[in-house]
C-alpha cells in the first residue's frame, strides 16, 4: 500500500539522534549520547506533595480545559524569573507552551514562508533544524568560536541574504557545542538585527544552569525595538516530563502565537501548569537549581579532566560554564560516524556532529553529554572513547 502523505511529509523524518539513542540503550553501553537531565535530582517528594495540594484545593480547575495563554499565576512567576535575568516583562507578554520545542515549531508556522532564510550558529540545535525544515526554511550558517557566533561573519551573511527573516541563537551553553555568546557579541547581535531589520529567536533553555563564570544578560535584555522572541523552559531546572516552556515577546507576536497554539493543542497541560505554579509558591526552586548546578559542575569538571587525560592531545574541545554538553572537534580528515561505530564496539556512545549542521557540511565533531551519569561512569566511558581515538589516530 502506498500511502498518500502530504508533500511536506516527504522531508520529515524522525531525528537522527533519537534513532542513535535507541542503539545506545543497550545496558552494557555507557552513553554520552542523550541530552537528559539527571533523573535522581527530580523533586519527586515535593511533587507528590504539590500534586496533593493542587488536587485538594483546585482539583476541578486543574483537570479542566483552560486558557491558551496559560495559567496566570505561572505566567506571573515566570515574569519574576525573567526580571531576575534582566528581562522586564508582563504576563500579557508571556505564553506558556508545551516545552520550548513547541515554541520553536510555532515560530516556524508564524514566521517562515518556504524559502525564507534563517541565520543560525554552525552547528545548532537539531530539533530546531528539523522544525524549521518542515516549513522549508533555507539555513545560512555562521561560524562560531569559543565565544559563540562570530559577529563579522553574521554581518556578511546578513548582507548576502537580504531575505533573512530570523537569526536563531542559543546564547548560553549552546546545544550542541556548550559554548556561550560573549557579552559584546550579544550587544552587537542586537545592533545588527536592528540595522538589517531581522528578528531574533533567542532559545535559552540552559541559561539558568550556569555553574561557573559570570552571569550574562540575555540578548533580549538589549532589545529596545521588540524584535527578540525569547524562549525558555522548565525542562532543565525542574523536569522535562511536565513539558512546560514559555515565550516572551511583544503582544503582537503573542496574539499570533496564541492563534496557532489553539490550532495545535488548545492549551498547555493545565495540571502541569498548576503543579509547577504551586511548587514555585511552596518550595524554593533556586535551592533546587543550586543542587542541579553543583552536580553538573562536578560531572562537567570530571569529564573535562578525563578528556584531558585520555584523549589524544591533538583534539580540541569546548569548556562549558553550564548546560549539558561538551563538543569535541576531531581532525579535519576524521570521520565522526566511523568513530561512533568504533566507540559502540568498545561499549561507549556519543552523538556525531553532522546532524547539527543544517546544510550537512561537516562530520568531524562529537557531542558528549555529562549531566546524566555518575563521575565514575564518566571516567570509564571517556577512557573507552580515548582508546578508540588513539587507535584511529595511529592508523
Ligand atoms: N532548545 C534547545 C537548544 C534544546 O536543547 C532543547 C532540549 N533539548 C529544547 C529547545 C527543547 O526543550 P523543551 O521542549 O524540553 O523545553
Amino acid at each position: 500500500m502506498e500511502y498518500r502523505f502530504a508533500a511536506r511529509a516527504g522531508s520529515v523524518k524522525s531525528s537522527e539522534t533519537r534513532e542513535i539513542l535507541k542503539v545506545t540503550e543497550r545496558p552494557e553501553i555507557i552513553s554520552f549520547a542523550g541530552g537528559l537531565p539527571a533523573p535522581e535530582l527530580f523533586p519527586i517528594e515535593a511533587l507528590r506533595d504539590v500534586c496533593n495540594v493542587v488536587l485538594n484545593e483546585e482539583g476541578a480547575a486543574a483537570l479542566q480545559y483552560s486558557t491558551t495563554e496559560g495559567y496566570r499565576p505561572l505566567r506571573e512567576a515566570i515574569c519574576q524569573r525573567m526580571k531576575a535575568v534582566g528581562i522586564n516583562t508582563m504576563s500579557e507578554n508571556v505564553l506558556i507552551t508545551s516545552g520550548s520545542q513547541q515554541a520553536i515549531d510555532l515560530t516556524g508556522r508564524l514566521l517562515i514562508d518556504a524559502g525564507d532564510t534563517i541565520i543560525c550558529e554552525s552547528p545548532t540545535y537539531l530539533a530546531a533544524i528539523n522544525a524549521f525544515k518542515s516549513y522549508d526554511a533555507n539555513f545560512v550558517e555562521v561560524v562560531m568560536d569559543d565565544d559563540g557566533m562570530v559577529m563579522e561573519e553574521l554581518e556578511k551573511k546578513l548582507q548576502a541574504h537580504p531575505n533573512t527573516k530570523l537569526i536563531y541563537t542559543i546564547p548560553d551553553f549552546q546545544n550542541p557545542t556548550g559554548r556561550t555568546l560573549k557579552l559584546e557579541r550579544r550587544k552587537r547581535m542586537i545592533e545588527l538585527a536592528n540595522q538589517y531589520d531581522v528578528l531574533i529567536l533567542e532559545d535559552n533553555p540552559y541559561g539558568a544552569v550556569r555553574f561557573a563564570g559570570e552571569e550574562l544578560p540575555p540578548v533580549k535584555h538589549f532589545d529596545i525595538e521588540g524584535r527578540v522572541i525569547y524562549l525558555s523552559t522548565f525542562s532543565k531546572i525542574f523536569t522535562p516530563g511536565l513539558r512546560l516552556g514559555w515565550i516572551v515577546a511583544e503582544k503582537a507576536f503573542i496574539d499570533k502565537y496564541v492563534a496557532f497554539k489553539q490550532i495545535a493543542d488548545l492549551h498547555t497541560d493545565s495540571f502541569a501548569q498548576r503543579i509547577t505554579a504551586k511548587y514555585l509558591e511552596l518550595y524554593d526552586i533556586e535551592a533546587h537549581i543550586d543542587k542541579i548546578k553543583t552536580v553538573y559542575k562536578e560531572r562537567c569538571t570530571t569529564m573535562l579532566a578525563c578528556i584531558e587525560e585520555f584523549f589524544p592531545k591533538k583534539l580540541s574541545y569546548s569548556k562549558p560554564e553550564g548546560g549539558l554538553f561538551i563538543w569535541v572537534e576531531l581532525l579535519e580528515d576524521m570521520d565522526a560516524s566511523h568513530i561512533f561505530t568504533e566507540c559502540l564496539k568498545n561499549n561507549v556512545a556519543c552523538v556525531t556532529g553532522a546532524p547539527f549542521f543544517p546544510n550537512g557540511t561537516r562530520n568531524n565533531a562529537l557531542r558528549l553529554n555529562f549531566s546524566n551519569m555518575s563521575k565514575e561512569t564518566i571516567r570509564v566511558g571517556i577512557q573507552r572513547m580515548g582508546e578508540v581515538l588513539h587507535r584511529e589516530l595511529e592508523k
